[in-house]
């Protein structure tokens, strides 16, 4: 089907490349084709694609290929990531509405692409999270329109405000915005008249509205099916109103949601909801992954990835948990875990890495300092202190003979002694957790 093209190429790199250090120029070639062909398809406005996939170029150019999988599919993997990362990120908290006492939630876009019915769903959405809402019909052009928000309200059980069809639009918008406060709601949502067509008038009858009702929101609601003319509404809207997001509805319906990341790529602003049937209830939240991966449409090469990574994790746990699970910890442990650790040539490195310059000579040479003194105890002890340090965390009598035998102070033998319990239990918890993820258990 639609990519067989794709997992065809991936097969025969596969097999004539294995494994490969980083993503180049060259092996970028083919799945970049593919990306933008696949955002065309998803109905990505081509200015954006073209913007987009520029930058994911440079981005991902020298990236380093997983082990396991191919160019292709790593490329695919930065793509995804980025489209994540342009529309918003994070989880649905991220792009909550804004406050506002009340929040007033200004709803803007052209005609019959679900503005009602989004207000009608917004008035929901925050009636179940526990907010007395009051809806406004300002679309004095379609009497049909304010029947049609007066039946959701009812519908919904929202009260709704309008003036008939005899009003001024702004009028209505700045008495609706009064009752709602008069009647001490926690939101006003205020729909607005649309028109088939970005003009003129409608934009100016916006402005005046939301200088009127100084919104919280100014939410822009966008037909997922609106296809390639998405950037140029978002940014015509944008430049006269300046959303503070958008809703994308009809997502129920076959489109593959470009016009997600146009709104993003276009406006800056967040997708905050999605539209995804025709019932009150068909409002979610914005999750950028399941866009991402929509639009992308390449969700088995991803997968590919995930398994990848899963086994290297897999694979790094097992032998973690081996090395963990055999160490029978103990001084000699200790001294090599704190030479690792604290390594002259390790120490010094650190130290010219953007970050970790802040590590002072004093600090280094106190570290060092430190293990030398450490050593020395350990040196002093007996084969089976060392192997089993017990015996002489016990015994006050054999620590103060260490501490003689190694010229250290007694304080500086039970500090030692506190250093190796501490890390002890470090690696015994880190054992107990690796054990548990082995087994698929929850660590927590
Ligand atoms: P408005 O002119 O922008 O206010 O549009 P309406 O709210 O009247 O909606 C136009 C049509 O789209 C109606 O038939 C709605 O039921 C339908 N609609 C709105 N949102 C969605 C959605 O998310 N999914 C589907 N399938 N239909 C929707």
């Amino acid at each position: 089907a639609m990519f067989d093209n794709l997992s065809r190429s991936i097969e025969k790199a596969q097999r004539l490349i294995g494994k490969t250090g980083t993503l180049t120029a060259e092996n970028m070639k083919e799945p970049l084709k593919e990306v933008r062909r696949a955002l065309l398809e998803a109905d990505v406005s081509l200015p954006v694609v073209r913007r987009f996939i520029k930058k994911v170029e440079e981005r991902a150019l020298g990236t380093k290929v997983l082990e396991g999988v191919t160019p292709d599919v790593q490329f695919i993997k930065v793509v995804s990531n980025e489209l994540i990362e342009l529309m918003g990120g994070g989880g649905p908290g991220a792009k909550d509405l804004e406050p506002g006492f009340p929040q007033i939630i200004l709803m803007a876009g052209l005609q019959g692409v679900g503005k009602t019915t989004a207000a009608g769903k917004l008035a929901l959405y925050l009636k179940k999270a526990k907010k007395r809402c009051l809806l406004v019909a300002t679309d004095v052009y379609r009497p049909a329109a304010i029947d049609q928000l007066v039946k959701l309200g009812t519908a919904i059980d929202v009260p709704v405000f309008e003036l008939g069809t005899q009003v001024d639009p702004v009028e209505i918008a700045r008495r609706g915005v009064e009752e709602g406060r008069r009647l001490g709601v926690d939101a006003v949502i205020v729909d607005t008249a649309g028109r088939l067509q970005v003009d003129e008038d409608m934009m100016g009858e916006l402005r005046s509205i939301k200088s009127a009702v100084r919104p919280s929101d100014t939410l822009l609601v966008v037909d997922a099916m609106t296809g390639q003319e998405a950037a140029n509404l978002v940014r015509a809207f944008n430049d006269a109103v300046d959303i503070s997001g958008a809703i994308l509805t009809k997502m129920d319906g076959d489109s593959r949601g470009g016009a997600a990341l146009s709104v993003r790529e276009v406006s800056g602003k967040p997708i905050k909801f999605v539209g995804v049937g025709e019932k009150m209830e068909a409002l979610e939240p914005f999750y950028p992954e399941r866009m991402a991966s929509r639009i992308l449409g390449m969700g088995d090469v991803l997968t590919l990835y995930e398994k990848a990574e899963t086994a290297i994790k897999e694979e790094d746990a097992k032998a973690a948990v081996e090395r963990l699970m055999e160490e029978k910890f103990d001084f000699n442990d200790f001294l090599n875990q704190w030479k690792t650790m604290n390594n002259m040539g390790g120490m010094q490195m650190l130290k010219m890495m953007p970050g970790f310059n802040k590590i002072s000579e004093k600090q280094l040479y106190e570290a060092e300092k430190q293990f030398e003194t450490y050593e020395a105890i350990i040196k002093a002890m007996e084969e089976e202190e060392r192997t089993n340090p017990e015996i002489l965390i016990k015994s006050m009598a054999r620590r103060r003979r260490v501490a003689q035998d190694s010229g250290q102070s007694e304080a500086e033998v039970s500090k030692l002694m506190a250093a190796f319990t501490s890390m002890k239990s470090q690696v015994g918890g880190m054992s107990k957790f690796l054990k548990l993820q082995k087994a698929g258990g929850d660590p927590a």
